[in-house]
């Protein structure tokens, strides 16, 4: 029998408690522990890429080198057509003064924008690195189609949730139980696709 002991060690470069517990709850069959890189007092990495691939990759390289041990990243933001893809990347630092002022920013940069034209999507990038120098690293992308609102509604959720309404579920993804928004989101899907591509590696 296998001693639960001799799991592979794999540093997740970021700091959100909820993603850990998210992506252990994923990659659980597996044998795999994943910690965090405060563990391992990792600094977090620069986000000089100018893609969610990029930037994802930095953070995984980061974590690597300073461990030694393989490490998995992810990058995630939301992208709205209208603003030809912004705030993107930028997601987080979009307004410089958190989640509710990037919210303000973003119904003033579609004010007076008719519904249909207001078509967006959240991004997710889950990178795995074997080591800081992996050629290849394990690259897996979700995405999650949605309209942005004209106000703010339900109070689940963080960052644009509010915002975000799917017309699926007519309503906003802060309006959805937390239990729903885990297994239909843009950090699901890629947490799956990273789910099926570790368990081939
Ligand atoms: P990060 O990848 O944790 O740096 O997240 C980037 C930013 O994208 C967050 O700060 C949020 O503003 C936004 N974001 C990413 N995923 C979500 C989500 O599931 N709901 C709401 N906002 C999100």
């Amino acid at each position: 029998m296998r001693n639960p002991d001799d799991n592979q060690i794999v540093v997740l470069a970021s700091g959100n408690a909820g993603k850990l517990r998210e992506l252990d709850k994923v990659l659980a069959p597996l044998d795999v522990s994943l910690q965090p890189q405060a563990q391992f007092n990792v600094p977090d990495a620069e986000e000089t890429g100018l893609s969610f691939v990029e930037n994802a990759i930095i953070k995984a390289r980061a974590a690597a080198q300073h461990t030694g041990l393989p490490a998995i990243a992810d990058d995630s933001g939301i992208e709205v057509d209208h603003l030809n893809g912004a705030p993107g990347i930028y997601s987080a630092r979009y307004s410089g003064a958190g989640d509710e002022a990037n919210n303000v920013l973003l119904l003033q940069e579609l004010r007076e924008i008719p519904e249909e034209q207001r078509s967006a999507r959240f991004q997710c990038v889950l990178v795995y690195m074997r080591h800081a120098l992996d050629p290849v690293p394990l690259i897996c992308q979700g995405s999650w189609e949605g309209f942005i609102l004209s106000e703010p509604r339900g109070e689940n959720g963080f960052g644009y949730d509010p915002l975000f309404y799917l017309p699926d579920y007519q309503c906003s993804s802060a309006q959805l139980a937390p239990g729903i928004k885990n297994r239909i989101s843009h950090r699901a899907k890629a947490s799956r696709l990273l789910f099926d591509a570790l368990r081939q590696h």
